[in-house]
């Protein structure tokens, strides 16, 4: 449990129910029918689509939207969900002012880009409100494929085997399926238990079995595994979050953004979620601003965040920061953590100082001062924890922290594939992970269809 004075205080109190409920409904409240075809006749159609190839799944763009413009929102769902089966939370959640709405010519031209995850949630809401199912099962192939993680990229690489009529069990560690889209993504980017809906939406096509409270170095080991499925698909995320490194980081009230979070979309009641009257978050990334903007939500009265660069180095998109700072956030930069100050051992302030770039590196300044705060939540990092290989495999090769992958998938261990944030080079996005997942799924089924086995 997240611990703070705000929670023997007035944690009931903190705001109205209706206030919840509106702080914590849909941030981009989706399109209607009159809307999605106006915004549809904005798009130029462009014979390169320059939005299409910032996808990293590369969905027909340009085609989807002409499907809705020509009153044809199922087919248009099916041409996203033929790239990537998790277009709808996709469609939520991706940072498309980075990503497709960035390359939009008509965000060159004239500041205002087609709204395409907008467009993107219209079609595959249809779709999913209907369930209608585009794909079936090709003829049982025999061969058995374990996935480690219901995760974006393991439910991508599960569902696109089930399509070429392989066995999938997919072992998750945790009570429910959906990874971060279930313990991660912000409340009010995914309502209504989304994530939940979505993987029912993609588990329909059938062949997958779901082993929930199955974690791999625990309870499934990576040999016997290998020894009796036919391929192995790891998409077990990242589960360690880098420390602080501040003196007094074991105070009460010192938590990991990432628990915050995983807490709070669990939560049956968000006004029995304790939350600081006065939160600092330390980091600089989507994780930061997040736990940020819902502690603000959930009632803070203070909430900074404090990142030990400036503005312009923080992974958080501009859109983000903006997001953070019309809630009410103050986000300071160029400050590093030094001490957590703590009073009866629970957090009271922290003392910050002040970085500087010195010779092209940053450095730390002396120049300290104390921020009053009763919660501090770290969001500086997550990071790959390597799994026990009950020692009678070769240990899987890691590179920068993180498994080492090539383009398709494929691991430094026969059989093995990974995908998704566990594996080095991806850039930590749920659709980055989809579009590895599928990918990893391809290349399984071209070594199952040459070899007989991977
Ligand atoms: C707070 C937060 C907010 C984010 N917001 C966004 C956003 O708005 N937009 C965006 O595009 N990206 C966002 N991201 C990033 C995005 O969520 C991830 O890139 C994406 O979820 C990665 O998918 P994955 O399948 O690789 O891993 P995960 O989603 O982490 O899924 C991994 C799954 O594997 C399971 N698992 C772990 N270890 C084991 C084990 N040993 N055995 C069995 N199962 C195991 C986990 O329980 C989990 O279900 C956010 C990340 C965080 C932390
Ligand atoms: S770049 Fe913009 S205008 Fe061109 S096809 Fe893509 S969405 Fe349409």
């Amino acid at each position: 449990m997240v611990g703070s004075p705000f929670k023997e205080g007035i944690v009931g109190e903190r705001l109205s129910p209706g206030e919840y409920a509106l702080n914590f409904s849909d941030l981009h409240p989706p399109l209607d029918h009159h809307e999605a075809l106006v915004e549809a006749d904005r798009c130029y159609f462009c014979y390169d689509a320059p939005c299409m190839q910032a996808c990293p799944t590369s969905i027909d763009i340009p085609l989807f939207i002409r499907q809705i413009a020509t009153g044809n929102p199922v087919g248009s769902a099916k041409t996203i969900f033929d790239q990537n089966i998790l277009g709808g939370m996709c469609a939520r959640v991706c940072p498309t002012e980075t990503l497709c709405e960035e390359a939009c010519v008509r965000e060159a031209a004239e500041g205002k880009p087609v709204q395409i995850g907008r467009l993107q949630r219209y079609s595959t809401d249809i779709a999913m409100a209907q369930n209608r199912q585009f794909y079936e099962r090709v003829a049982p192939t025999g061969k058995r494929i374990a996935v480690i993680g219901a995760g974006p990229a393991g439910l991508a690489a599960a569902h696109r085997l089930a399509r070429y009529g392989h066995d999938v069990t997919v072992f998750e560690a945790r009570p429910k399926a959906g990874g971060l889209n279930e313990y991660g993504i912000a409340a009010y980017k995914t309502t209504d238990d989304f994530a939940q809906a979505e993987v029912d939406y993609v588990t329909a096509i059938g062949g997958i079995t779901l082993e929930y409270g199955r974690a791999l170095g625990r309870d499934v080991h990576l040999a016997d595994l290998t020894a009796t499925y036919d391929a192995v698909f790891l998409g077990m995320g990242l589960a360690g979050v880098n420390a602080l490194r501040a003196e007094g980081e074991d105070a009460a009230g010192v938590e990991n953004a990432v628990d915050f979070i995983a807490e709070l979309r669990q939560a049956e009641d968000l006004a029995a979620l304790p939350i600081g009257r006065r939160v600092v978050v330390i980091g600089g990334g989507m994780t930061a601003i997040d736990a940020a903007v819902q502690s603000k939500l959930l009632g803070a009265e203070e909430v900074t965040i404090c990142y030990r660069r400036g503005k312009e180095h923080m992974n958080a998109s501009e859109y983000e920061q903006e997001l953070a700072t019309s809630k009410g956030v103050t986000i300071r930069h160029w400050l590093q953590p030094k001490r957590v100050v703590a009073q009866f051992g629970k957090v009271a302030g922290i003392e910050l100082e002040y970085t500087a770039m010195q010779d092209g590196r940053l450095a730390r300044t002396g120049e300290t001062f104390v921020i009053s705060c009763d919660q501090i939540f770290k969001a500086i990092g997550q990071t790959f924890v390597p799994v026990a290989q009950n020692g009678s495999a070769p240990a899987i090769a890691l590179e920068g922290g993180r498994i080492q992958a090539d383009a398709e998938g494929r691991t430094s261990m026969p059989k093995v594939w990974a995908g998704g944030d566990c594996i080095l080079g991806g850039d930590d996005l749920t659709v980055s992970a989809v579009a590895q997942g599928r990918d990893a799924a391809e290349s399984i089924h071209r070594a199952l269809a040459s070899n007989g086995r991977a």
